[in-house]
């Protein structure tokens, strides 16, 4: 997965010819260095690329419509060096289709007491510039993004770093891709949705194509793909032996690749993202994909079980955002609790859990699988890395999408599950499991959801906002109370907000 490594986010200074070309050259330089700053702290990850100072609406008009015509600029950062009356970003900010966020810093981090005069205030004076920018902001009713601090401390280049992320995720969002390999699972109603809306919404497409064309691909895969595959499964899986000697498991294995290849190359082809199917929707299939579908949500691609296209794109998305951190993103439920001192949840899936997530080199098993197609299925096994982490569920409220995050603490299991033949994460919801399952449930959050280590509720949070979408937060300061309220509130702003 190579999406962030081209992308860019252009640094935009604003000023106006007021000044003279001393002062402006100081304020290219100046921004000249923040850029190379940026570019060289390991804080930020997204390459930034300097935009000469723009100094008048047309100028500004121009770098907005370059910005939107661009397809490697994911954002742009605007910063007011000096004062830029903010009329003059009236046409621009109209036209600009790109996310922003509004940098409110200034180049040097103290004052030069015994030095300072008015030629300095005048060239350092984005304390006053910035707000009469965020007025227009504010004005014309832009979402954006507002990062106030020095430009040259960790703090506002990791806010920085979030909001470039979610800029990612937003690309992604964008020009994302779901397949779906059979329709929604029969009866099930949060895994469904109004596939325009989410169009609308989020720019992601949703296609549905028949098993038979999968089946092709799948059929089409030779023997010297499959035998490739079986030896980068030794390297990068415990194996017993005993699944290589066993000529049932071997001759499943060998299924098993076929279908991960079949899949892979139906995906690569219709260049799609991520991809959703369903267990009664096996025809013409040798069973349930297993291993197949933990290995493509392992090379980046989204997933969500039983026709959950949502989660689907979300998790996709969110592999996006995270890409580059040391920590993984993948399709989750919750599944089974264990009330206790301090209440749990083990989250699992029938089969399909990423190995992104693992706390150690998966094992790699065959077992039964008695859902869908009654059949032997080689899986990954394997328990979820402790550390914090993050549910994201995307649901349809039939007027609107809304998100809904849980701040989580993935803990290691207190013991050995040897009769479990799938993988697994066991966590404590925040603030506990009684107020985040009960909020949760008044949120109408899934069972299904797109788990994560890499990615931080910072990140969601930015993200909606760029995409406009509801977001409903459940953390550590969460109250039931004031929670639903908080619904009631969002149901008669998004009903305003939405207008006709
Ligand atoms: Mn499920």
């Amino acid at each position: 997965m190579n999406a962030m490594s081209k992308k860019q986010v252009w640094f935009i200074t604003g000023s106006q010819d007021l000044y003279g070309p001393k002062v402006l050259e100081q304020v290219a330089k100046n921004s000249q260095e923040i850029v190379a700053g940026f570019n060289q702290s390991s804080t930020i990850t997204t390459e930034i690329v300097y935009q000469p100072t723009v100094k008048s609406p047309r100028e500004i008009h121009a770098v907005c419509q370059a910005a939107n015509s661009d397809a490697n600029c994911i954002g742009v950062i605007l910063w007011m060096h000096t004062f830029s009356p903010a009329k003059m970003w009236i046409a621009g900010l109209n036209e600009l289709s790109k996310p922003f966020m509004h940098l409110h810093t200034q180049f040097h981090a103290e004052l030069p007491w015994s030095e300072i005069n008015m030629n300095y205030m005048n060239t350092h004076q984005s304390a006053h510039g910035c707000r009469e920018f965020g007025f227009i902001g504010t004005r014309m009713r832009k979402e954006r993004k507002v990062v106030v601090g020095h430009w040259n401390t960790t703090a506002v280049q990791t806010e920085v770093d979030d909001w470039c992320r979610a800029a990612a995720g937003w690309h992604e969002s964008r020009n994302l891709k779901v397949a779906r390999f059979g329709d929604n699972m029969r009866q099930v109603a949060v895994t469904e949705g109004d596939k325009v809306a989410a169009q609308i919404q989020f720019g992601y497409e949703v296609n549905a194509h028949s098993l038979g064309e999968l089946n092709d691909a799948i059929n089409a895969v030779g023997d010297a793909d499959i035998n490739a595959l079986i030896e980068n499964y030794r390297q990068d899986y415990q194996i017993n032996e005993s699944v290589f000697s066993d000529d049932h498991q071997l001759d499943m294995l060998r299924k098993e690749a076929r279908i991960e290849v079949g899949m892979k190359n139906f995906l690569v082809a219709g260049q799609y993202g991520a991809f959703t199917n369903c267990f009664e929707n096996l025809t013409g299939m040798t069973g349930l994909p297993g291993l197949a579908t933990q290995r493509l949500m392992s090379q980046g691609f989204g997933y969500g079980g039983e026709g959950d296209w949502k989660t689907a794109a979300m998790v996709r998305i969110m592999k996006v955002m995270g890409e580059g951190r040391n920590a993984g993103t993948s399709f989750m439920e919750d599944y089974t609790y264990n009330f206790g001192a301090t209440d749990q949840v083990l989250g699992a899936h029938m089969l399909e859990v990423c190995p992104s997530i693992a706390a150690a080199k998966p094992q790699l098993e065959v077992h039964l699988h008695t859902i869908g197609v009654r059949c032997d299925v080689p899986r990954l096994l394997f328990t979820g890395k402790a550390g914090p982490a993050i549910n994201v569920s995307t649901i349809d409220m039939g007027n609107r999408f809304r998100i809904i995050v849980n701040e989580l603490d993935t803990v290691t299991p207190p013991e050995d599950t040897p009769n479990l033949p799938v993988a697994s994460a066991l966590w404590e919801p925040k603030p506990n499991l009684s107020v985040a399952a009960a909020a949760w449930i008044h949120a109408g959050g899934a069972h299904h959801s797109a788990y994560s280590q890499a990615v931080t509720t910072d990140n969601i949070v930015d993200f909606a906002e760029i995409a406009g979408a509801e977001l409903v937060i459940i953390d550590e300061n969460t109250n039931i109370r004031e929670l639903k309220n908080e619904l009631r509130h969002n149901s008669v702003y998004y009903g305003l907000a939405r207008g006709l």
